[in-house]
């Protein structure tokens, strides 16, 4: 499993384990597309590790590490907002607190991980926190959220939080080269992505789609492209990404608002109205129209 960035947090995670002090839960926070995931699978992969010998940790090479690694570890198990819904249902948190009543088969820790935990809906969070608060043992749980205020502080507080920070440059630009771009369009993925590198390899994939994403900016600022409709609450979400990351260089006195619009998306407002919204508040205040 290979990681950019990241050392700080993946250290703290080690010696949180050479130390004995795991806690049974965590919250990792951060921008979208950084690898929060990817750590945290890491992370169970250096907790669930059956070599002995090998000083660090994980291995990559023992059954655990594999299995984890290829999704069909039967006590790593991810759960997210399932296809075709927009949250994740108190069934899938009941199904998991069942899950965690049994030891774990392969005898290492139970681990589960809550990607986009800010979609939990209301009674889902509220069926977390009954096992967040009596966890059982050898049971680590992982939330992760770009947005951690729209959990419950009930929930934040029974986490072990860990930050994680946008990659830099030279981090992003070393993955993008490997595509064999040009330099120019490596440049315009690295400030396009703004440290997401989910985001700079989204771009470098579909190179012939960067010249729809340099329109759609230009477009924005000249405030045509908020007709736009979108198929995809991500489609949304990855636009007001690319915007906020030129907002930033260019005009970071508007970059508040548009991570607001951002936000409000991301918390599964209505796309359309949302959109309507910034269209009538750039209007009275010509925001970024040119
Ligand atoms: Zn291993």
């Amino acid at each position: 499993m290979k990681i950019i960035g990241h050392q700080k947090q993946i250290d703290m995670l080690n010696s949180a384990i050479e130390k004995n002090r795991v806690h049974s839960a965590y919250l990792f926070v951060g921008q979208s597309g950084i690898g929060k995931k990817q750590v945290a699978l890491k992370f169970a992969q250096m907790l669930n590790c059956q070599n002995l010998q090998d000083f660090k940790k994980p291995c990559g090479e023992c059954l655990s590490c594999k299995k984890i690694e290829k999704s069909t570890h039967p006590d790593v198990i991810t759960i997210t907002v399932q296809e075709e819904k927009n949250s994740i249902a108190i069934e899938q948190i009941r199904e998991m607190i069942k899950g965690l009543q049994f030891r774990a088969v392969m005898g290492g820790y139970n681990i589960r991980i809550i990607d986009n935990a800010h979609l939990m809906r209301v009674d889902a969070a509220n069926s977390l926190l009954k096992i967040l608060e009596e966890p059982p043992e050898n049971t680590v749980i992982v939330l992760i959220t770009p947005v951690p205020k729209s959990l419950p502080s009930t929930i934040i507080s029974r986490c072990a939080v860990i930050y994680f920070g946008i990659l830099s440059d030279e981090e992003i630009k070393n993955e993008i080269r490997k595509y064999n771009l040009p330099s120019d369009e490596v440049e315009f993925i690295n400030s396009t992505a703004a440290g997401s590198l989910g985001c700079a390899i989204e771009l470098a994939k579909n190179i012939e789609n960067i010249s729809d994403y340099k329109n759609i900016i230009s477009d924005f600022q000249n405030g045509k492209f908020l007709n736009k409709k979108f198929k995809e609450r991500k489609e949304a979400v990855d636009l007001l990404n690319m915007l906020a990351a030129r907002v930033r260089v260019e005009k970071p006195e508007k970059l508040e608002y548009v991570l607001k619009m951002k936000n409000y998306i991301t918390r599964n407002a209505n796309i359309g109205l949302t959109f309507e919204v910034m269209k009538n508040n750039l209007k009275q205040k010509n925001e970024f129209a040119e």
